[in-house]
């Protein structure tokens, strides 16, 4: 059998409705992930327990290649799967000047002090990360818009249940 390509070393659709995850077990069996939360919660689990290998069919431009997923934190954030992470986002924010002040989704522009970026590939992790910081409710339906401002850095455009924002708005 030839290598697996390494997941990590491609931008690799971790979501693609046509990726196909394999887990690998100690006993040498293959056995299919579904794309479900559930399924992509325990499939993290045992590969970060070292129970499991976890790889994943990509058909399309690599037709048949077999690939290793080999950043499983890339994994677990495009599933929004909680897993460890110490850092805390810093971030700049304010209500968009599009917001219209009374829809049940609140625009907001953040800017991440802390480096971080935003996609759809982690838009589910950042969704989490916001909950637990900031008691926000943020959108994951949506990939976030993304513009420069005036000082060089860059804006996005989220959006978070107006409810949720709550005493902390500016
Ligand atoms: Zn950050």
């Amino acid at each position: 059998m030839r290598q697996p390509r390494s997941a990590k070393a491609n931008p690799f659709p971790y979501r693609g409705s046509l990726v196909c995850y394999l887990s690998l077990d100690a006993a040498g069996s293959l056995t299919q992930v579904g794309h479900d939360f559930s399924s992509a919660a325990e499939a993290y689990r045992r590969a970060a327990a070292g129970e499991i290998r976890l790889y994943a069919v990509w058909p399309g431009e690599y037709s048949s290649d077999l690939f290793e997923i080999d950043d499983l934190n890339a994994f677990a954030d495009a599933f929004g799967v909680e897993r460890p992470d110490p850092h805390v986002h810093d971030l700049a924010w304010t209500l968009s000047p599009m917001d219209d002040g009374t829809s049940r989704y609140a625009n907001v522009n953040v800017v991440f002090r802390c480096g971080c970026t935003l996609s759809k590939q982690n838009i589910k992790k950042f969704a989490n990360d916001m909950r637990r910081q900031m008691g926000w409710n943020v959108a994951t339906s949506t990939v976030p818009g993304c513009h420069g401002s005036a000082d060089g850095s860059e804006v996005y455009t989220i959006r978070v249940e107006r409810r949720t924002l709550g005493h902390a708005a500016p």
